[in-house]
């Protein structure tokens, strides 16, 4: 984008000597007074020079191609680290491109702050045809857990403060914050400046369950017969790992992961019944529910996915009006997680589950004989090959690198590598999410490089890695340890659909044959490999993981094996003419 009416922002003088400082200046201060060291964005009007500033202020600006992915970056060291990630991005489209990424990280709950420079008010009002005007803070508001906008130097301070209190307080979300050009380049008296500068205090303060919810939670679960526990990702997120595992291994109960809060206790653990999913969503009496929603990630709670034995639900969660969304809960206990699962520890016995053998033994009768089956479909060697066979070929890798980050996104692709693939450590598993979307890929793979300083193995479907598969460039830029791999498959699904009128264009789900994604990374200098065995796929990552470089690799999957939707085939609407 040209620069040609950018209010200038001189970044290497000392703003001191003329005593005043500017708008650009006081937010780089501002986010750094309170610990934030990474802005991921892309520059262009009215923004260049904040992200030119705060490099030059010793923050670190990581520079993408598409400002989606920078927020899906920024959303994932949200996750991460409990504090707001910074995404920045230009006005209108830039700031659109960046929303979505700011609906996502509202709906998973991941704090991040999305800050978009804006035309002038004055113009935008009046709607008089501004350089890229729109009225990006109203745009924002459905789509975020608060929207701010800052007119006057001297409350940039009290905007970041109240943009970083908001993403982080509760029930973490995306918050936006409007920066007007003409504000950037506001000056104001130094002394002045310095003291509108907001540190938050306590930005997200413990919040202690009530006595009387915690004592009805233990009673409901002490009624039950055949009690299960639910992690979900609100878990991971609280960071409070080992309450949560003495609080699973104290009481014996069986539990089950969401897909985010996998290795929060590791996947191997014998309590696991991950194996025996469906079984325990049915036949459980007493589930209680850790940061995770009865969303339609659990049928939302009813249905044939939950069996005809009536249920008790306990809830565990930061945010009240969760309570009840889709199916009455018995013991709602509301606070921060940390504070919660700690509360109910102290009232569950040791080995509580102990007098309670029938169910854990039929859970496990259930797990051998699918894990069994699982291992004799993983052993299987077709050629070309399949989900199983490769992802068989990753697990291993992984195994012995539990500090390695994992993302995930595609159908197939998705739903096979969530069960098949062990996680060992909490908050390395970084996937589709509450929305089960597509296009978190390299966004969530950067974030997750720059935040944790750890390799990444980004586990991609051929057509979700489309969305964001320009962003190598970014990952060789930074010369990020990212290991991308594509599961190539020909298409949407699979490669195998043809077009029923003989026309020339393919199906609709159909893309090149026997592309070569590898080739992709090596117009950046980074590192393609191309797989078709999986001892090639294997030999391929140990050499990525060992090399720590951008590498991506093409793994060749049969273009057959994919199934519609993966597993959410029930979620299209049938049309008689073209289901078959
Ligand atoms: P999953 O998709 O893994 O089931 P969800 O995103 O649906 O997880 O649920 C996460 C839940 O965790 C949300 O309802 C959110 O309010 C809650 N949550 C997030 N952080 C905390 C926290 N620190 N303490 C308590 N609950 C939290």
């Amino acid at each position: 984008m040209a620069e040609a009416d950018q209010p200038a922002a001189n970044v290497t003088s000392t703003q001191q000597a003329t005593e005043t400082t500017d708008g650009f200046h006081l937010v780089i201060d501002a986010l750094k007074l309170n610990d934030i060291d990474t802005i991921f964005g892309l520059v262009g009007i009215p923004i260049t020079d904040l992200a030119r500033l705060a490099q030059a202020e010793g923050m670190r600006f990581i520079g993408f191609r598409h400002e989606q992915h920078a927020g899906n970056a920024a959303a994932i060291a949200g996750f991460m680290t409990k504090k707001p990630g910074i995404c920045l991005t230009v006005s209108a489209p830039g700031f659109l491109n960046g929303l979505t990424a700011l609906a996502n990280a509202t709906t998973n709950c991941f704090p991040m702050i999305l800050i978009s420079g804006s035309s002038e008010r004055e113009i935008v009002d009046l709607q008089q045809g501004d350089y890229e005007e729109m009225d990006q803070l109203n745009a924002a508001k459905p789509y975020a857990k608060a929207a701010f906008r800052v007119l006057h130097a001297e409350d940039i301070g009290i905007g970041v403060a109240r943009a970083i209190r908001a993403a982080v307080s509760g029930r973490p979300g995306g918050v936006y914050l409007d920066l007007p050009a003409k504000l950037l380049a506001q000056t104001l008296d130094v002394v002045k400046a310095q003291q509108s500068l907001v540190k938050v205090v306590d930005a997200a303060p413990r919040q202690l369950p009530a006595t009387e919810s915690v004592e009805r939670a233990l009673n409901v679960l002490k009624s039950a017969k055949r009690p299960l526990i639910l992690l979900g990702k609100g878990a991971a997120y609280a960071q409070a790992d080992a309450e949560i595992r003495a609080f699973v291994e104290q009481s014996g109960v069986p539990y089950l992961p969401m897909s985010m809060a996998k290795g929060l206790l590791p996947d191997t653990h014998e309590q696991s019944a991950s194996a025996a999913r469906s079984f325990v969503l049915e036949n459980a009496d007493v589930v209680v529910l850790i940061g995770a929603r009865l969303n339609w990630l659990l049928s939302h709670g009813k249905g044939k996915t939950w069996g005809a034995q009536p249920k008790q639900f306990v809830q565990v969660d930061i945010s009240p009006t969760e309570i009840d969304s889709n199916v009455a809960i018995a013991a709602p206990v509301i606070g921060d997680i940390g504070s919660c699962v700690a509360a109910l520890r102290a009232g569950v016995d040791t080995g509580f589950m102990k007098s309670n053998t029938e169910w854990t033994a039929a859970i496990a009768e259930r797990k051998n004989k699918n894990l069994a089956k699982m291992a004799a479909t993983l052993d299987k060697n077709p050629s070309p090959m399949n989900f199983h066979s490769a992802l068989r070929a990753i697990r291993d890798v992984l195994k012995t690198r539990p500090d390695i980050n994992v993302v995930n996104e595609g159908a197939n692709t998705l739903d096979y590598a969530r069960s098949i693939i062990d996680m060992y450590q909490p908050r390395k598993r970084f996937d589709s999410g509450t929305w089960g979307i597509m296009g978190i890929g390299m966004g969530f793979a950067i974030g997750a490089a720059v935040t944790s300083g750890k390799p990444v193995v980004a586990i991609e479907g051929d057509s979700a890695f489309g969305f964001s598969g320009m962003e190598l460039e970014t990952i060789c830029r930074y010369d990020l340890p990212v290991c991308t791999i594509v599961f190539n498959n020909n298409g949407v699904y699979r490669g195998t659909d043809v077009n029923p009128t003989g026309g020339k264009d393919v199906a609709p789900t159909v893309f090149v044959k026997g592309a070569r994604y590898d080739r992709m990374i090596e117009a950046f200098g980074g590192i393609g490999h191309h797989a078709t065995t999986p001892e090639e796929l294997t030999k391929a990552l140990l050499e990525a993981i060992a090399s720590g470089k951008p590498t991506l690799i093409n793994a060749v999957i049969d273009e057959a094996a994919g199934t519609e939707s993966g597993r959410l085939t029930n979620l299209n609407p049938q049309s008689a003419a073209t289901k078959k």
